[in-house]
């Protein structure tokens, strides 16, 4: 209601009438500091692991030694898998198998946070490993869609296919003719698991790897897009905006979208693999594939987001990042926009374990968020966790913040 005692004498052109007679709705945008909403689903135990944990990979000299022993541990076979399990893997993982996950998965509906079921197996090898993963990520499928919210499955093209024929395709080399069928065996599987996601009406996340083997990795996403992505979304392929071509080639891809008559299914990171790009641009002496610095990746994430925002009639966009501004930046161009919080077209995504700040005040704000949930048997997962407690340690900022949120929560507990 206008407060009529504000109201001006003077006369009033009629934007400024409007403005004292129907003051601007009330904002949904979501508060990111209330971790009331953020942790409501933790325990005060949890919340103590969380804040160990956090604590412990602060610092970069623990979580190195830390990284080194569980590597160490592993090949030697030590019985290390118990401690694992209590610690990161429960941090960061749902479960060893897909049941143990689902139940972490419907811990989250109570909150609306939907979740990305992802089988965090990574590293394995073989034509028999790769056929064996096409019923595993259909089982997936098929219990995602009993589920209210697990709208999708995420995938690594590295767990059907062998790297080595990755990079050799992306390097633009003449496949022998046995590789030309292990490529057709690798597109079959891919095939077959989009398939049963469309027919599920589950959505399929392609995630980005290492530049040097994305090529056959984007033209497979491509592929299953044009398959899939017509009358509704199913697929999405992974851009990663640490790549100072990667912008070009999301407007890029959207061109070829409109053009082939589908439509782009456009997941967003930052990206993962910044050292080792670096690092093997440096050793093999090519110009490194990564933007120069921190605000040059986001400056084109934000520019990828909102270039997608823009176009929700062509391009379904999928958020996945733990930087606050971003979500808000997002958040606040919908609102502007009239574009109601859960557009079908919009999705929110952290990992599991990290930022429930932002995830859980999103879903609390009517946005559509989901989490990725790795699962797996626990020492199949270490790479993904391995991971984790780097860019823990490597993202300046991240963790600290994390670290006073999770505290500010206990000490909130307290009182
Ligand atoms: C739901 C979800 C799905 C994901 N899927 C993938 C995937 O498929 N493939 C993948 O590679 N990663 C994936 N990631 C990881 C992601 O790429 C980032 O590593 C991670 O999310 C950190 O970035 P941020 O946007 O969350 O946060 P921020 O803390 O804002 O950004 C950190 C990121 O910025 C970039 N960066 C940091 N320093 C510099 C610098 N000096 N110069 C240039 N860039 C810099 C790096 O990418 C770093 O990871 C995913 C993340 C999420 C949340």
């Amino acid at each position: 209601m206008s407060d009529i005692s504000k109201f001006p004498t003077r006369s009033l052109s009629r934007i400024e009438m409007l403005k004292y007679l129907c003051p601007p709705m009330q904002t949904m945008l979501p508060q990111f500091d209330d971790t009331a909403i953020a942790f409501e689903y933790r325990s005060d135990k949890e919340l103590k692991r969380a804040e160990f944990l956090f604590s412990f990979m602060n610092s970069p000299f623990l979580t190195k030694i830390g990284m080194g022993a569980t590597k160490l541990a592993m090949d030697w076979k030590l019985p290390v898998k118990g401690l694992i399990k209590k610690t990161i893997f429960q941090q960061f993982c749902g479960g060893e198998t897909m049941e143990e996950a689902a139940r972490t998965a419907s811990t989250l509906a109570k909150y609306h946070v939907g979740v990305i079921l992802d089988y965090g197996v990574e590293g394995k090898e073989g034509e028999a490993e790769f056929d064996h993963a096409v019923p595993e990520f259909i089982k997936a499928i098929n219990y995602a869609a009993s589920q209210k919210n697990i709208p999708f499955i995420s995938l690594k093209v590295t767990g059907f296919s062998r790297f080595a024929l990755l990079e050799k395709i992306h390097s633009g080399e003449t496949l022998t003719d046995a590789e030309q069928q292990e490529w057709q065996r690798v597109y079959e599987r891919i095939k077959r698991v989009c398939d049963a996601a469309c027919r599920a009406n589950i959505m399929v996340l392609v995630d980005a790897e290492e530049s040097w083997i994305q090529q056959p990795v984007d033209d497979l996403a491509d592929a299953m897009m044009e398959l899939y992505n017509k009358e509704r979304v199913t697929v999405f392929n992974t851009f990663q905006m640490y790549r100072h071509d990667r912008l070009v080639f999301l407007q890029a891809s959207d061109k070829k979208a409109m053009e082939r008559g589908y439509t782009l299914g456009a997941k967003l990171v930052r990206g993962a693999y910044m050292e080792k790009e670096r690092a093997r641009a440096a050793d093999m002496g090519y110009p490194s594939p990564i933007q120069p610095d921190k605000v040059s990746t986001d400056r084109d994430y934000d520019e990828g987001v909102l270039y997608c925002l823009e176009r929700l009639k062509e391009i379904a966009v999928f958020i996945g990042t733990h930087n606050e501004h971003s979500c808000m930046l997002a958040a606040k161009y919908m609102e502007e926009h009239n574009i109601p919080a859960n557009h079908p077209h919009v999705y929110f995504s952290q990992l599991y374990g990290m930022s429930d700040n932002i995830s859980f005040n999103l879903a609390h704000s009517g946005y559509h968020v989901a989490k990725y949930l790795p699962y797996g048997p626990v020492k199949d997962v270490i790479p993904y966790l391995m991971r984790r407690a780097q860019e823990n340690t490597s993202v300046s900022g991240q963790t600290s913040r994390e670290l006073s949120l999770i505290r500010k929560e206990i000490k909130r507990r307290k009182l």
